[in-house]
């Protein structure tokens, strides 16, 4: 691991610093996932006591404006008052029943009514969940053998997704982690995002190829948005080659639009997985598309898949209050929102003279420090000065705002972002961009 400067901080957190160190005696690295541990920015990991709106809270009192919602699902801010009531409800009235449930008829209606090419839904509990089921559905399906994903591509912790590879040449994917064997992965065709060529190729070279499965538009190598034509050229070539096209908006649905990414580019998918804002903050995520693909699934057809806890009766309740408040006005609002912070953060940089890209994808948007193109794929992605992020992440901190901590990751809006909230992280950025442009490469360093 790279080693960075710790964090001085301005507001000390002597309570959750005497936190951290427990937790990393009982959890592998203090964390319940790693990103948590800030190890790509230096300095440990804030523990937070409370969301409320655009703020966190930490356990010794600091408040924070939070730019990661929880990952994601806090598009309408933290504990909305209509998400809160509806838990309430949901859980007076039992937490699991272990039946069918009408929350989840009233959700899955919800999310059929949104997005068009789900025709029937399936619930579990957690986005990795969903594209592994999605990709087995898509194999029972076709009765084929590999997958397409793209090099960059995150798609949760599913075995055979851990294949990155990398190179700008079609490969076959070799493991990214630890206990994923060669075989696991060998079914995997890894390959470079926006590459409809490459895509084109390995359909030629391979009739075994059960789908293609991409993120609607990426956000988990910093953001790079499908360029125009690329997800509906996939289409193309999955339908031309009997193969399914799997679009993974776990992270775009709901948020960049009320149908997701689907809502903006308008291209049809034959299966879906979605997480995140569909929850409202709680374990519910699925995935759906064709009935004819989706009626495979047990107990109407041959493909096994299960979960003691899907279909949540409280998670259904949360998600469903989330859904009915994500109404048009709340993403004309982060549009707005992400349209004027993008462009401010971008200014502060160019004022410091800290060289960048400022990437977008609807209204999710990141930062590519140190490049001087536009990033169309992981090789390019990966080039970034990450440890000008860290610098950068340090001064924000410290100065209230939370910031994911890695430079891979898009930053978060919600509907709770009001203009108080905008004027301290507009009031830190030039800082921020200061100590960017000042930071120093920690590898070239002796
Ligand atoms: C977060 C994410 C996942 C994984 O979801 P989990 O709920 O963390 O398992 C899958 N795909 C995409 C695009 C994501 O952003």
């Amino acid at each position: 691991m790279t080693q960075l400067p710790s964090i001085v901080r301005r507001h000390p957190t002597p309570i959750s610093d005497e936190l951290f160190a427990s937790a990393q005696r009982v959890t592998p690295g203090g964390v319940n996932s790693p990103v948590r541990a800030f190890s790509a920015v230096g300095g440990h990991p804030v523990l937070m006591a409370k969301a409320q709106g655009p703020y966190l809270t930490d356990v010794d009192g600091n408040e924070y404006v939070d730019l990661v919602g929880a990952w994601g699902p806090a598009l309408l801010g933290h504990a909305h008052p209509a998400v809160i009531d509806a838990v309430r409800e949901a859980a007076s009235a039992g937490l699991s029943f272990g039946t069918a449930t009408p929350g989840e008829v009233a959700l899955a209606h919800l999310i059929t009514d949104r997005v068009a090419p789900v025709e029937m839904f399936r619930f579990v509990s957690s986005g990795t969940e969903a594209t592994m089921s999605a990709i087995r559905l898509a194999r029972g399906a076709t009765g084929r053998n590999k997958i397409i994903k793209f090099a960059g591509c995150y798609h949760g912790h599913v075995d055979a997704l851990l294949a990155s590879a990398g190179s700008g040449v079609a490969t076959l994917g070799l493991p990214d982690s630890a206990g994923v064997t060669a075989d696991q992965t060998a079914d995997t065709i890894v390959l470079p995002y926006n590459d409809l060529p490459a895509v084109a190729a390995a359909f030629a070279a391979d009739p075994d190829i059960a789908c293609v499965i991409t993120e609607a538009a990426a956000a988990n190598m910093g953001v790079v948005p499908p360029q125009p034509g690329f997800n509906a050229g996939l289409a193309e070539l999955c339908q031309r080659n009997g193969a399914l096209f799997i679009s993974d908006e776990v992270m775009t649905g709901f948020r960049v639009s009320e149908a997701g990414w689907f809502g903006l580019d308008g291209v049809t998918p034959d299966l879906m997985t979605f997480g995140k804002v569909m929850g409202g903050g709680l374990p519910a995520a699925g995935f759906g598309g064709r009935a004819d693909v989706m009626s495979q699934l047990a107990p109407l057809g041959p493909v096994y898949q299960a979960g003691t806890l899907s279909g949540n009766p409280i998670a259904m309740a949360a998600g469903r209050a989330a859904l009915e408040n994500a109404v048009p006005s709340v993403y004309a609002h982060l549009n707005e929102l992400a349209s004027h912070l993008g462009d401010a953060v971008s200014d502060a940089l160019a004022t410091a003279g800290v060289e960048h890209v400022l990437q977008r994808a609807g209204n999710l948007f990141s930062i590519m420090w140190g490049v001087a193109e536009p990033v169309t794929d992981y090789a390019q992605a990966s080039q970034q000065e990450t440890w000008r992020f860290a610098a950068f992440f340090s001064e924000m901190l410290d100065a209230g705002v939370y910031l994911p901590p890695s430079a891979y990751e898009a930053w978060f809006l919600s509907n709770a972002h009001d203009d108080q909230a905008m004027d301290r992280v507009l009031a830190a950025l030039p800082q921020a961009a200061r100590a960017a442009a000042l930071a120093t490469d920690p590898a070239s360093a002796t």
